[in-house]
C-alpha cells in the first residue's frame, strides 16, 4: 500500500508518486507557530491538515519522524526582516519577559492541539534552542560566498545565488518578476540587493533576546531557523516539508536558497502547502481582525457565531474539504458538520449491535479499497468522508433489516470504520457539544451505551427507565435521525 501514494508537489506543480529516500521511512518537517499570541482557527487548519497527513503515513506503516518547530525568536513583523520583533513588542504590551510570552502561548498551542485530538510531533525544536546550529549554517553560507556582513547584520545575497540556482522556483517566478514587486533601495540601506534577506540581525541596545556570534550580539532571522533545524534532525535532503500557502513565496523560498547555498543540494523532495481558512472569502488572520480563537468557537462566545461547536465537529468540518482548497467558515457549514459527525459516530456505535447473516448485500472489500484510493490520491479526505458515509448507510440499512452482512464482512466493516474515522481522520467519540466536562461526558457515554444495548435487545423497560431517571436529573435524551443527543436543562 505504501507504494501507491501520490502527493501534490508544489515544486513540480503536479501529483507525483511518493518515493521516500529510505524505504519505509519518512522525514516530515512542518513550520510551526510563532508563539507570540494565541493560535486562531486558520493556524489550526494548517496544523490539523498535517496531522491528517502524518496519521495517514503512520497508518500506511511508514516510520515517520515528524518535526514541527516552535518559532520563539527572530520573527520580525515583516517577512523580509523589517519592523519590530514580534516577541519584544508583545512582551512590552503584556508587561512580561519575552520568554514568558513564549511559554504562555506555547502551552496554549499545545492545549488547542490536544482539544483537536492532534498528535504531537516526534520532535518539537525551538529556534532559541538551536542558535549554535544557525550560526554554524550562516558561517558556511558566508564561506561559500552567498552572504555578506554589514555592520553586524548578515544578509543573504539573492542575486548572486540566482546566478547558479533558481531563486523563485517554488512559486515558478523569475528573479526579474520578483524584483518588480519590491521597493527600490534608498541608498541608506545596508542590503546590496532588494530581495536580500537577513540571516543574522544585529541587536539594538534595547533588544532583550540576543546572543553572541562572530558578527557581534544579535539574533537569527526567521528563515534560517527552519533550514538549520530541518537539516539537523532530518538530513540535508529529506522527504516532505509543509506549511501554509502563505509561506511559499518568502519563507520557504528563502529556506530552499539557504540550504542549497550551504549544502549544494535541494533540501526537500516534496513541498506540500495547505490552503487558507477564510471568513466571507477573506483569509483569517490576526491583522484582518477576523480570527476566532478555538476557545471562542467551543463556547460560541463571538459575534459571528450562532452557538458553540465541539472540537470534533470543527475537526470534521475541516476534513470535509481538501487541504489544497480554501475552506470558508460559516455557521451553516459547521452545523451540517455537527450533524454529519454525530451520524458517523452513531453508526460506529450501532456496529456493535448488528446481527450477522449468511450473505452480504454490499461490497465491503470495495468500500475499503475506495477509502485507500481516496487517501492515496493526495490525501483526499472529503472523498474518504463520502465513503465513510456510505459505510454508515450500510450499517443503518443492516440495522433496519433492509440489508444483510456476514460475520467476516462485519469484522472488515468495523476495521474500516475504526481505521479511517479514528486513526486517520483523528476523530474521537464526544457526547456533548459543550465539550468541557470530560467526566460527565464519560458517564453519559456509558449510560447511553447501556441504553443502546438495552434497545438492541428490545429491553425497553431498561431503556425507558434510563431516560426517565436522567430526566429527573435534568438531562434530556433525544433520539434523532442522526442518533442520540443529550442536553442539560439550565
Ligand atoms: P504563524 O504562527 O503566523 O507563523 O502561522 C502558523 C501557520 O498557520 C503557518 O503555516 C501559516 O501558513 C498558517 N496560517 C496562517 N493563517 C492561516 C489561515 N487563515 N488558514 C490556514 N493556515 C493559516
Ligand atoms: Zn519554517
Amino acid at each position: 500500500m505504501q507504494d501507491q501514494l501520490y502527493i501534490y508537489n508544489t515544486l513540480s506543480r503536479s501529483k507525483e508518486k511518493f518515493e521516500p529516500i529510505v524505504k519505509g521511512m519518512v522525514g516530515l518537517y512542518v513550520c510551526g507557530p510563532t508563539v507570540y499570541s494565541d493560535v486562531h482557527l486558520g493556524n489550526c487548519r494548517t496544523f490539523i491538515s498535517f496531522d491528517l497527513i502524518y496519521r495517514y503515513l503512520v497508518h500506511l506503516g511508514f516510520k515517520v519522524r515528524y518535526v514541527r518547530n516552535i518559532t520563539d525568536a527572530g520573527h520580525l513583523e515583516g517577512d523580509r526582516d523589517e519592523g519590530d520583533d514580534k516577541f519584544a513588542k508583545k512582551a512590552k504590551l503584556e508587561q512580561l519577559e519575552p520568554m514568558e510570552i513564549v511559554q504562555k502561548y506555547t502551552v496554549g498551542f499545545h492545549d488547542v492541539m490536544k482539544d483537536f485530538n492532534s498528535l504531537p510531533p516526534s520532535i518539537e525544536p525551538t529556534a532559541t534552542g538551536h542558535i549554535c546550529e544557525q550560526v554554524e549554517m550562516i558561517k558556511q553560507i558566508i564561506e561559500k560566498g552567498y552572504a555578506y556582513v554589514t555592520d553586524g547584520t548578515v544578509y543573504f545575497d539573492v542575486e548572486k545565488y540566482n546566478k547558479e540556482f533558481s531563486y523563485g522556483q517554488l512559486t515558478n517566478r523569475k528573479l526579474e518578476e520578483l524584483l518588480e514587486g519590491t521597493r527600490e533601495l534608498s541608498g541608506q540601506d545596508e542590503k546590496h540587493g532588494r530581495l536580500d534577506f537577513a540571516l543574522w540581525i544585529k541587536a539594538k541596545p534595547e533588544t532583550l533576546m540576543k546572543w553572541p556570534s562572530p558578527w557581534g550580539w544579535g539574533f537569527p532571522g526567521w528563515h534560517i531557523e527552519c533550514s538549520a533545524m530541518s537539516s539537523k534532525y532530518l538530513g540535508e535532503t529529506f522527504d516532505i516539508h509543509g506549511g501554509g500557502m502563505d509561506l511559499q513565496a518568502t519563507h520557504h523560498t528563502n529556506e530552499i536558497a539557504q540550504s542549497q547555498a550551504c549544502n549544494h543540494k535541494a533540501p526537500v523532495n516534496y513541498w506540500m502547502h495547505t490552503n487558507m481558512l477564510t471568513v466571507n472569502g477573506v483569509r483569517m488572520s490576526k491583522s484582518a481582525g477576523n480570527g476566532f480563537l478555538p476557545g471562542e468557537l467551543f463556547t460560541g462566545d463571538h459575534p459571528l457565531l450562532e452557538k458553540g461547536y465541539s472540537p470534533m465537529s470543527v475537526r470534521f468540518f475541516m476534513m470535509q474539504t481538501h487541504y489544497r482548497s480554501t475552506l470558508d467558515f460559516s455557521n451553516e457549514a459547521l452545523q451540517a458538520s455537527e450533524k454529519g459527525y454525530a451520524r458517523l459516530m452513531n453508526s460506529i456505535k450501532t456496529l456493535d449491535t448488528l446481527k450477522t447473516s449468511s450473505s452480504t448485500t454490499s461490497d465491503i472489500k470495495q468500500l475499503q479499497q475506495k477509502c485507500y484510493e481516496a487517501m492515496n490520491d493526495d490525501f483526499n479526505a472529503p472523498i474518504l468522508v463520502a465513503n465513510l458515509f456510505e459505510g454508515a448507510r450500510i450499517i443503518n440499512s443492516v440495522n433496519d433489516g433492509k440489508e444483510s452482512i456476514t460475520q467476516e464482512d462485519l469484522a472488515l466493516l468495523k476495521k474500516i470504520m475504526h481505521d479511517f474515522v479514528f486513526d486517520v481522520l483523528g476523530l474521537k467519540p464526544e457526547m456533548s457539544n459543550t465539550g468541557h466536562d470530560k467526566t460527565l461526558n464519560g458517564v453519559m457515554e456509558v449510560i447511553l451505551q447501556i441504553r443502546n444495548e438495552a434497545k438492541a435487545k428490545k429491553d425497553f423497560a431498561t431503556s425507558d427507565k434510563l431516560r426517565d431517571e436522567l430526566a429527573k436529573n435534568k438531562i434530556t435524551i433525544k433520539d434523532t435521525k442522526e442518533g442520540v443527543n443529550w442536553s442539560i436543562e439550565q
